[in-house]
């Protein structure tokens, strides 16, 4: 959900991964934040020394050796759920605080962690943000996280590239691009995500004439489960290339991504209120309006609030209000919420009152386009999120309304997120040769409380399966291999690729075995 909203706001804290425990030969770490920092600083430098194999960038990274992996938070978090969890409660926020059993935490090089896989017969995966909301990211092998591999390597002013480190944070990588009067086209809502991460799971954002995030990858440098380093661009092991930008985690360890950009730019966001009728019947003329346009459908309701995005020139503005966004858009919404969750019947008269409340006036915000892009998300919530071919985006909406009507029992919290994307190429893009609409529903989890949502959800996924949507690999879905291979014209091309630079399936885990088998 959008800025002006009241959920999420620009102003977001940044959450980082890193904490947690670190092992420095067998003596435990104990580590508040910069005691871990001083000691990776060490390692830093120690790691610059070792002998950097097949020119391997030397920047070190952090692996977990576990066999247990899962099993921790799992049972310290009971709460956790598989059909997505999101926000500030992805599993990575629980890496814990101590040495736990089976958990370990080491800097090695990327090749030599392949080695010890193979020598061990474990699996590997590479962890960027954490914040994928499935399964996608997990592992019972050994984890590496790509934290310190963050660098800015390269910036061609006159090509208007840059190539970064896979494991650099978005909102790290802005403030560089930014010196050079440069910007990325698109973003997804969040930038404490990874440039390797991103194109992992198909990130997107919104506008038709923009395609998902990986589609700003030029080039990238895959290593193997072999320890062969592969370049890949159009140009240069072009199939592998055409995998890779949408790559699921299981060809191998990304080790950098070069990232076409544009000048900078600022934007004006303008949201304002209507209704679900209108915005169907006029779909084409709000596409051609605003270059990033989406609009929020507020469930049990004719309620729509349309967000525009556009190029602007006029100097930074803000509408944010604490007292509108934060008490009552947060605190008063998630204590009603939570009420709900005992009255389900209310659900539709918070969405009601909410819009009333919050969304039903024009407002204008104006800043550099990272900081109109993404804006802080507050509530735990579950999430689904499918790509279906754009002109199905009235059909499957309307159905969508018409099973809540037609079962009172089944309750949707707003707002179902609606926003557009183009076709591309990339093989498990899910809008592979088409332009799309992504349907993002949510369920919140008032204080952490899990909320009923089957019902929802499977009717949701059935609607999507109908149009011939294809799930968001980062968020909840309950498809196998039989779904994708009837969604994904190249479905078999992918798993050719895959099979032929992972054959032992290093870099599967529990999540992609269901994709693959
Ligand atoms: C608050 C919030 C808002 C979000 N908003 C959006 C949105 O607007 N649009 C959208 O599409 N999605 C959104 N997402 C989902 C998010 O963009 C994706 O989950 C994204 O993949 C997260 O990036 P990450 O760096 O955290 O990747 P991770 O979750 O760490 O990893 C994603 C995948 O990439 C693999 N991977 C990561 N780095 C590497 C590497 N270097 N080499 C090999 N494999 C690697 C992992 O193994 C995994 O398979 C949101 C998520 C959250 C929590």
């Amino acid at each position: 959900m959008a800025g002006g909203g009241c959920l999420w706001s620009r102003e977001g804290k940044r959450g980082r991964l890193g904490g947690g425990v670190a092992l420095n030969g067998s003596e435990v770490l104990e580590c508040g934040e910069n005691r871990l920092h001083t000691e990776l600083r060490a390692d830093v430098l120690h790691a610059k020394f070792v002998p950097s194999p097949a020119g391997l960038h030397p920047a070190h990274f952090l692996v977990l050796l576990s066999s247990s992996f899962l099993e921790w938070p799992a049972q310290r978090l009971p709460a956790r759920q598989h059909l997505g969890d999101w926000g500030c409660n992805t599993w990575v926020s629980r890496l814990p605080r101590r040495e736990r059993p089976g958990l370990r935490l080491m800097q090695m090089l990327p090749p030599q962690v392949l080695a010890l896989a193979r020598q061990q017969n474990k699996r590997v995966k590479v962890v960027g943000g954490g914040h994928s909301p499935s399964d996608i990211a997990c592992t019972d092998g050994f984890m590496i996280h790509m934290g310190k591999m963050n660098r800015v390597l390269k910036v061609d002013t006159e090509k208007k590239q840059v190539t970064v480190e896979a494991g650099i944070l978005l909102a790290d990588l802005h403030p560089q691009l930014d010196k050079h009067g440069l910007a990325l086209s698109n973003l997804g809502a969040v930038s404490d995500v990874t440039a390797g991460g991103v194109i992992g799971s198909g990130t997107h954002n919104t506008g038709i004439k923009h395609g998902i995030l990986a589609t700003q990858v030029v080039a990238l440098t895959l290593l193997t489960a072999n320890g062969t380093i592969l370049e890949c661009s159009e140009s240069s092991n072009a199939e592998v290339f055409q995998a890779a930008r949408v790559h699921l985690g299981c060809l191998g360890v990304i080790l950098t991504v070069t990232l076409q950009c544009v000048p900078q730019f600022h934007l004006q966001e303008t949201t304002f209120p209507s209704t679900l009728k209108e915005v169907l019947d006029n779909l084409d003329s709000h596409l051609k309006k605003s270059e990033y346009f989406r609009f929020l459908w507020f469930p049990h309701s004719e309620n729509v609030s349309v967000i525009y995005q556009d190029h602007t020139n006029k100097p930074p503005s803000s509408s944010a209000n604490w007292f509108w966004d934060y008490a009552i858009g947060f605190y008063l919404l998630e204590f009603l919420l939570w009420i709900s969750t005992f009255l389900p019947g209310l659900v539709g008269w918070i969405n009601r009152f909410f819009f009333w409340l919050l969304f039903n006036g024009k407002k204008e915000n104006c800043n550099l386009s990272h900081k109109i892009f993404t804006y802080e998300c507050r509530f735990k919530q579950h999430v689904q999120d499918w790509a279906i071919p754009r002109e199905k985006t009235k059909e499957a909406l309307l159905e969508l309304k018409a099973m809540l009507e037609a079962n009172p029992k089944v309750v949707a919290h707003y707002p179902v997120e609606v926003r557009f994307t183009r076709g591309d190429d990339i093989l498990l893009s899910p809008c592979f040769q088409r332009d799309s609409c992504y349907m993002n529903i949510i369920m919140y989890r008032p204080y952490g409380k899990d909320v009923p949502r089957l019902d929802y959800w499977l009717a949701y996924e059935t609607i999507m399966k109908k149009v011939g949507g294809r799930p968001h690999w980062a968020k909840a879905h309950n498809c196998t291999r039989k779904d994708f291979e009837k969604m994904y014209p190249a479905f078999q091309r992918f798993c050719a690729i895959r099979e032929k630079l992972d054959p032992t399936g290093m870099f599967l885990n529990a999540y992609l075995e269901k994709v693959f088998y």
